[in-house]
C-alpha cells in the first residue's frame, strides 16, 4: 500500500466528529489549538443535506428504509447495524448489535436528544451497593461542565429538585400532548414520578440559533439548528476559528508513537484514494465512539505497546456496557376517533418518568427510566403496520381507510432504559482472523446479561402493562417469558455502548485517569463514552459532552503550563 504524510504537524489530532470529538474540536480550537479532525464518514451539513421539510410523497418509497438509512430514508444518519465492507463478529452464543454512523457528526445527527445529567449516586454506585466500581470523579467535578454544556448547546426542562436527577439551566419545556397527559395521569395514579422531559432542543433564540418551530422531525436533523447535533452546533464555530482542518472519509487505523513512547499522530486510510496517510500531531484525542475507540487502541500495536496502545492494564475493550431496554405498546380505546387537534411538538417525548423506587426493596440493584411514545405523527411507509392488532381492524377498501382514520393516534408505547452492571462476560476484542475492506482487524463481541438485568426488565414489562391497563387500554403482545429474557433487547441494541477504556486512579485496572488521559501515554486522551465506569439509567450523551469539554480544558491548561 502506498503511504503518504501530510506536511503540517498539528497541535491536536482528533479521531471522530460525533458528540465526543465534535466537542473536543470546538473547545480546543476555541482555546487556540490547531486541530486536525479525522472522520471516517463523509461531509454533512444538516441545513443543506437534512430532510426535515420533506413529505412522504416526495419519495417513491414514501420514506421507507434503505441499506444505509435503516431508520428510514429521511433519517439524519448514514450508517446502520451493518456497514458494507466493515464487518464485526460475535463470539458463539453472543447476541450483540452494533450501530455505527459514518458521517460528519456521527450519531448526533439523528439521536433522540434526551439530555440527562448523571446524578451524584451514579458516580459512586459501588460505595452504595457494593457492585461494579466507583468513578474517580464525583458529580461535583462534572457539574460545572454540565452547566457549560447547557449554556452552549441549550436544553429544555424543568427544575424539580429530585435526589438523583440534577436540574440544569433550562429553556421552557413544551406542554404535554393529549396522549402524554393521559399516560401521565395513569402513571401518577400508580405512584410513578412524571416530569417534563429534558431534551437538547432550544425553545427560545440561543447563541444565534432559531428556536424550535415544532415540526416533530428531529431524527431527520434540524435545518434551523434548533436541536443539538455536532454538525449544527459544534463544528461550524470550530471552523470559524480558522484553526480546524476537517479531514472527512479518513478511516483511522492506528495511533502512532515515537521513540519517546508518546503519541505522534494517526495513520488513516484515505477512503477516496485508498492511500495510507499519516497526520502528525503533538497530542491525540480519540473519540471514535466507545467500541471503535477500543478497536483503534487495540490495533495500535508497537514494540513499546505490544498489546495495543494504553493497554498495559489489559482492560482496553473490557467493562463494556449498554443500557437495558424493553418496550410495550398498546391500544387505548378512549383515544380512538379523536377530533382533529394540534399535536405539534418536538421530535421526541414531552414527558419523562425518572426512576422512582428504592432498589433495596427489589430483586434488582439498579434503576431505569421510562420513555413514552405515541400520538399522531406524520404518516409514512409502514404507518400503523399491523392494523389487524386493533379490535376489528383490517379488511379492504373504504372500511380499511376508515379504520386507519379511527385508530390513528390511539397507540401508546413505553420504553424502559435501565442501568446494567459491568460484568466480565461483556467485552470486545480484536478478531484474530477477520479484517475489514481496508485491511484493519475488526472487533469480536462477547455479551452476557445477568439476573440483575433480567429482573429489572421484567419489572419494566409489568410496570408498562399496568400503566396501559390504568389507561383502559389493551397491550398488543403477551408478557414475554423468562425463557424469552422478559423481552430484553440484545446487547448494543439500545445504542448506548459505554466503557472499553474506563477511567480510574489505578493504572493496573483502568485505561485513563480522572482527566481521561491515558495512564501509559500522557499525550493521549479519550473523549467519547469509553472512559465511563458505569452506565447510570440516564442516556449518556450529555455526560460525554461534559466530560469532553472538561478534558479539552485540561489539555489546554496542561499545554499552557508546559506539561504537554
Ligand atoms: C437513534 C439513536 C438515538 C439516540 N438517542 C439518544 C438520546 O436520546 N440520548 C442520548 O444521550 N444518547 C442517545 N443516543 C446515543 C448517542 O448518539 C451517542 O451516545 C453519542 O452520539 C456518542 O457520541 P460519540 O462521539 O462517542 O460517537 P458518535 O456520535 O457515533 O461519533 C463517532 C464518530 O467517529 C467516527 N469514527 C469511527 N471510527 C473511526 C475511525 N476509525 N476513524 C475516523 N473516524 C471514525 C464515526 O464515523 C462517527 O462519526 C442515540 C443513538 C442513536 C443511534
Ligand atoms: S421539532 Fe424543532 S428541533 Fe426538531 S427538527 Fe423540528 S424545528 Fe428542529
Amino acid at each position: 500500500m502506498q503511504s503518504q504524510s501530510r506536511s503540517t504537524t498539528y497541535d491536536v489530532c482528533i479521531v471522530g466528529s460525533g458528540a465526543g470529538g465534535g466537542m473536543a474540536a470546538y473547545a480546543l480550537t476555541k482555546a487556540g489549538a490547531r486541530v486536525a479532525l479525522l472522520e471516517a464518514g463523509s461531509m454533512w451539513d444538516p441545513v443543506k443535506d437534512g430532510a426535515m421539510l420533506k413529505w412522504p410523497y416526495d419519495s417513491p418509497r414514501r420514506g421507507a428504509s434503505t441499506r444505509d438509512k435503516p431508520f428510514g430514508e429521511f433519517d439524519g444518519c448514514i450508517g446502520g447495524w451493518q456497514i458494507d465492507g466493515e464487518p464485526y463478529t460475535t463470539a458463539p452464543g453472543t447476541r450483540f448489535d452494533w450501530w455505527r454512523a459514518r458521517m460528519l457528526g456521527g450519531r448526533t445527527n439523528h439521536w433522540g436528544r434526551i439530555s440527562l445529567r448523571f446524578g451524584p449516586y451514579d458516580f459512586t454506585r459501588k460505595s452504595r451497593d457494593g457492585l461494579g466500581d466507583d468513578w474517580p470523579i464525583t458529580y461535583d467535578d462534572v457539574k460545572p461542565w454540565y452547566d457549560e454544556v447547557d449554556k452552549l448547546v441549550g436544553i429544555f426542562g424543568s427544575v424539580e429538585g429530585l435526589p438523583n436527577e440534577p436540574d440544569g439551566i433550562f429553556h421552557t419545556p413544551p406542554v404535554p400532548r393529549c396522549y402524554e397527559r393521559l399516560a401521565s395521569n395513569a402513571a401518577k395514579k400508580l405512584g410513578l414520578t412524571v416530569i417534563p422531559s429534558r431534551l437538547s432542543i432550544i425553545t427560545k433564540p440561543h447563541n444565534g440559533r432559531a428556536p424550535c418551530h415544532y415540526c416533530g422531525q428531529c431524527n431527520r436533523g434540524c435545518m434551523t439548528n434548533s436541536n443539538f447535533s455536532s454538525t449544527g452546533v459544534l463544528i461550524p464555530p470550530a471552523q470559524k476559528t480558522g484553526r480546524l482542518t476537517l479531514i472527512a472519509d479518513a478511516m483511522a487505523r492506528e495511533v502512532t508513537v515515537g521513540r519517546d513512547g508518546l503519541a505522534n499522530g494517526v495513520s488513516y486510510i484515505d477512503k477516496k484514494t485508498g492511500r495510507d496517510t499519516h497526520v502528525s500531531a503533538r497530542i491525540v484525542v480519540v473519540a471514535a465512539s466507545a467500541c471503535e475507540t477500543a478497536r483503534l487502541l487495540l490495533n495500535s500495536k508497537s514494540s513499546a505497546f505490544p498489546n495495543g496502545l494504553a493497554n498495559s492494564s489489559g482492560t482496553v475493550g473490557k467493562y463494556l456496557t449498554d443500557t437495558t431496554g424493553t418496550d410495550v405498546a398498546g391500544f387505548i380505546p378512549k383515544m380512538m376517533d379523536m377530533p382533529a387537534h394540534n399535536e405539534d411538538g418536538v421530535g421526541g417525548m414531552h414527558i419523562y418518568m425518572p426512576w422512582w423506587l428504592d432498589n433495596s426493596k427489589l430483586d434488582f440493584p439498579r434503576g431505569y427510566h421510562i420513555e413514552t411514545w405515541g400520538g399522531r405523527g406524520l404518516p409514512s411507509a409502514g404507518f400503523m403496520g399491523g392494523i389487524h392488532r386493533y379490535p376489528k381492524g383490517g379488511g379492504y377498501g373504504a372500511s380499511l381507510k376508515d379504520d386507519y382514520r379511527r385508530y390513528y393516534g390511539s397507540t401508546i408505547g413505553f420504553s424502559g432504559r435501565g442501568e446494567m452492571i459491568p460484568n466480565d462476560g461483556s467485552y470486545c476484542e480484536i478478531d484474530p482472523s477477520v479484517v475489514d475492506q481496508y485491511g484493519i482487524p475488526v472487533l469480536r463481541f462477547h455479551w452476557k446479561w445477568a439476573d440483575a438485568e433480567y429482573n429489572q426488565v421484567k419489572h419494566m414489562q409489568e410496570t408498562f402493562r399496568a400503566i396501559i391497563a390504568e389507561m383502559g387500554g389493551e397491550v398488543f403482545s403477551p408478557m414475554p417469558t423468562k425463557e424469552q429474557g422478559y423481552g430484553i433487547a440484545n446487547g448494543g441494541a439500545i445504542i448506548h455502548e459505554l466503557g472499553g477504556a474506563r477511567m480510574g486512579n489505578d493504572p493496573k485496572t483502568s485505561v485513563v485517569n480522572a482527566n481521561c488521559q491515558a495512564h501509559d501515554v500522557k499525550n493521549l486522551f479519550v473523549t467519547d463514552g469509553s472512559p465511563f465506569v458505569s452506565q447510570a439509567d440516564k442516556n449518556p450523551t450529555w455526560t460525554i459532552l461534559a466530560l469532553s469539554m472538561r478534558t479539552s480544558n485540561f489539555i489546554a491548561q496542561q499545554k499552557k503550563a508546559g506539561a504537554l
